[in-house]
């Protein structure tokens, strides 16, 4: 009885031999760099589950400071800052940082957010010394002529102002 006798097994030798190659021909890919993989996919996924995502305008990217803007004012709830094409020597937009479309968007539980915008129109108009009166203008749906999908306020001063307007 010599039953596997003289028989090599070379299995597990080639094994050893085949692994190294193998890793090098497709190499495996280094535990950081999937990490890394991991993290950015986690980062995407979050920020797509994020209402900004589902409302994202110019004023989002203004906001986190992705694009410039010449800002005049800023608290944890709002943003004012000089309107890009303005309409009059100092023509300023106030925006809530809670991206709400527009003022038919507004709920009830904005109530307070409301109250503290037209707070801040007040104050950046004291800021910079609208003191003689300044228009505020909300346009809101398409037929308000309201082209940015934020809700914004515009302060409107440094001129006599007309009535109706257009
Ligand atoms: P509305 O027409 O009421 O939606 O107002 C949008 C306002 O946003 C307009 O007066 C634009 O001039 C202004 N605007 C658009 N893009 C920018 C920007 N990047 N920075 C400042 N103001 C902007």
């Amino acid at each position: 009885m010599n039953i596997g006798r003289g028989k090599k097994n070379f299995s597990l030798p080639l094994l050893f031999l085949l692994f190294p190659l193998s890793s090098w021909v497709f190499p495996l890919p280094d535990i950081h760099y999937i990490r890394y993989i991991r993290y950015i996919r986690y980062i995407r996924c979050r920020t797509s589950l994020t209402p900004m995502t589902t409302q994202e305008t110019l004023f989002s990217k203004i906001i986190r400071k992705e694009i410039p803007a010449d800002i005049v004012y800023e608290d944890d709830l709002a943003l004012a800052f000089r309107d890009i094409n303005p309409q009059a020597p100092v023509h300023i937009l106030v925006i809530p940082k809670q991206p709400i479309a527009k003022l038919a968007d507004a709920e009830s539980e904005h109530h307070a957010l409301m109250g503290h915008l037209l707070l801040t129109v007040k104050r950046v108009a004291e800021q910079l010394r609208l003191s003689n009166g300044y228009r505020v203008v909300i346009n809101s749906g398409s037929d308000g002529g309201q082209t940015v999908d934020h809700l914004h306020l515009h302060i409107l001063g440094g001129r006599q102002m007309k009535w109706p307007p257009g």
